[in-house]
Parts: C-alpha cells; sequence; structure tokens
C-alpha cells in the first residue's frame, strides 16, 4: 500500500511539471475565460401528418410502404426511409438485420447507398423516415445522420429530413440539424 501511494504522489508531481512546462508553450485558459456559445436547432413540427404538405405526406406514405420491405427479425423494429430526389423520382429503403449483428444496415443507408449508386446525378431533395411499432417520431441513428450529411455536402444541395411516427412529424430543412461538429476529413 505505501508502495502504491508513493507511485500515485509521483504521478502527480509528474502531471503538474507537465502542465507548468505546457502553460509556458502555450497560453492555456482559465475556466472561467472558456467561450461558452449556444447551438439552436431549427425544425418543424406537425401535429398531425394532415399539417404536411401533399407532397410531403405522399413521402411520408413511401416510408410507411417501405416499412413492410425491412427484415428486423432480431429488434422487432422496422424501419422504412422513401426519398424524392430532383427529377420526381421516388426511391425506398428498410432496415435489414443480419445474423451477424453488425453486418445488418439501417433504412436510411440501405437506402443512400442505393441511390448514389443508381443515381449519382440526381440528388435527394427530401428523406422521410417511418418505422413500425410506430408510437413515436422515428429519428435517424447516429451513422445514418453523418451519412446523410456525407451526401449532402457531395451532391452539393441540402437534403430534408422528414421524421414520422406516432401521426405527428418532425422536420429539419437541412441534415446539419441534425448533427453538429460533423465530422470530416
Ligand atoms: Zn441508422
Amino acid at each position: 500500500m505505501p508502495l502504491l501511494t508513493k507511485n500515485i504522489m509521483s504521478e502527480r508531481a509528474i502531471l503538474q511539471i507537465f502542465h507548468n512546462f505546457l502553460s509556458l508553450l502555450v497560453q492555456i485558459p482559465k475556466k472561467e475565460e472558456i467561450m461558452y456559445k449556444k447551438l439552436e436547432i431549427e425544425y418543424h413540427h406537425a401535429e398531425s401528418l394532415a399539417e404536411l404538405t401533399a407532397e410531403d405526406r405522399e413521402l411520408v406514405e413511401e416510408a410507411q410502404k417501405a416499412v413492410k420491405m425491412a427484415y428486423a427479425k432480431y429488434s422487432g423494429f422496422s424501419v422504412g426511409a422513401a426519398a424524392r430526389l430532383r427529377s420526381g423520382r421516388i426511391v425506398h429503403g428498410a432496415n435489414n438485420e443480419s445474423e451477424v449483428f453488425p453486418s445488418g444496415m439501417c433504412a436510411e443507408r440501405t437506402l443512400l447507398y442505393h441511390t448514389e449508386t443508381l443515381y449519382p446525378d440526381d440528388p435527394i431533395t427530401t428523406l422521410a423516415i417511418a418505422s413500425d411499432p410506430s408510437e413515436r417520431e422515428c429519428y435517424p441513428c447516429g451513422g445514418c445522420r453523418q451519412v446523410i450529411l456525407d451526401v449532402q455536402r457531395r451532391q452539393g444541395s441540402p437534403i430534408r429530413v422528414i421524421m414520422s411516427g406516432g401521426g405527428t412529424a418532425s422536420i429539419v430543412d437541412r441534415a446539419e440539424m441534425l448533427l453538429p461538429f460533423t465530422f470530416q476529413l
């Protein structure tokens, strides 16, 4: 035990020396000097799908149809996605789970990779998401948020995202509203 105490003390001393040395090289701000900033996320909320435009409602209905294409044997949570491309074409995606768990794929990424492969010159304007069960709105996971943003960046135009469920929907006009501080190489 005395040996352990001695080791901890010496480790602290080394850290303090290192910190002092670092302070000489760079100006480390004191805690009270750190600037705090606030992020605001803008989104629309529809208390009822009837409040959506006819085009958006149609896309949510397409996402609901895609839910039936899901293979969600393990989670029991089926997700469908539908996207409208600039040409007016509508594409679908659904989650597909695998016996090798990480090999499955979310509905949103299934759709995005499929669309980028087959229609690389036809950008996505709006992406709608639905699920079963559907007591509440279905939001994309972190990985899908990143990929939606990657696609938005590559195509150079905003992707609106409609997240529906429980009879309501939340809509962001640009994908970055879903993921501030996005990773970028
Ligand atoms: Zn996902």
